[in-house]
């Protein structure tokens, strides 16, 4: 699943259709628009300039010229592909024309992602709760112990509170697992039973992290690619995340993988010690 990291390259490389207005609008799978319907999604978006175009968390927020946002979440699978050619894959789900030719489609194979249009942000933070709810973004300036706080509060696993996006958001699985091997940290360890030296450099860690991994394009292990159709490459530095049964970087241990909190976990069990 794309996360902070593949959302902030979509979003930079989205800045192509600033300034565009969008001609048509064609939704091809109804269940891919969250809110309103899709008519009134289609209504709504038709002949509007885009004017500007940010993340928060794992969303995309498009702003319309009259206020108007278009909110995508790419969840498991979905692509958001600028493109000048018409897409003819079967796993086109929305497809906006813009006034340059230009082609914005949303592509999602498992068809999980979702699209919501909403006349005003109060209206989006009316309806969607993910969005009103979400914590700190990690890499703008927070206070460090207000989240400190809040994870010593938890019995949590701190993999569990790491994925949880109403304390630190944009955080999914594969960045939880490469933070916490830099931090040294034990996914099982609970909020409880950490120090507020140990969260505080965690915090720390997660900023080097996401801002290594935007460089680098985001991870491609599966569907990602930005919205060039490019892939990122991240996954080659991935000291951790899809690394089961391989060294660790650092001590040659075997890397190991669990569930825990729903998820796929992968550790370096020297490293990072219960
Ligand atoms: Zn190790």
């Amino acid at each position: 699943m794309p996360e902070l990291p593949e959302v902030e390259t979509i979003v930079n490389n989205l800045q192509v259709i600033k300034n565009h207005k969008i001609i048509k609008v064609k939704v091809l799978r109804e269940s891919s628009i969250a809110y309103p319907d899709s008519n009134q999604f289609s209504q709504g978006l038709k002949a509007k300039y885009i004017a500007q175009i940010k993340r928060r968390g794992k969303f995309i927020l498009i702003y319309l010229e009259d206020e108007a946002i278009l909110v995508v979440h790419l969840r498991m699978s979905g692509r958001l592909i600028y493109d000048t050619i018409k897409n003819e894959t079967k796993f086109l789900r929305v497809s906006l024309q813009l006034d340059n030719k230009a082609y914005l489609d949303f592509i999602d194979p498992r068809a999980l992602g979702k699209q919501w249009y909403f006349t005003s942000q109060a209206q989006m933070l009316e309806n969607l709760n993910t969005i009103a709810q979400m914590g700190y973004e990690p890499l703008e300036y927070f206070d460090k112990k207000v989240v400190v706080k809040k994870i010593q509060a938890s019995a949590r696993s701190i993999k569990a509170i790491l994925l949880d996006q109403s304390i630190v958001c944009g955080i999914g699985n594969i960045y939880a697992d490469e933070i916490l091997h830099f931090a040294k940290i034990n996914p099982i360890a609970k909020g409880v039973d950490l120090s507020q030296r140990q969260i505080t450099q965690m915090l720390e860690i997660t900023k080097q992290v996401l801002s290594k991994a935007i460089k680098h394009g985001g991870t491609s292990f599966r569907d990602y690619t930005n919205s060039f159709g490019v892939n990122g490459n991240y996954q080659n530095f991935a000291y951790v995340y899809g690394r089961k049964n391989e060294k660790c970087r650092i001590c040659n241990t075997l890397i190991i993988k669990i569930a825990l909190a729903g998820r796929g976990t992968h550790f370096c069990p020297k490293c990072q010690k219960l």
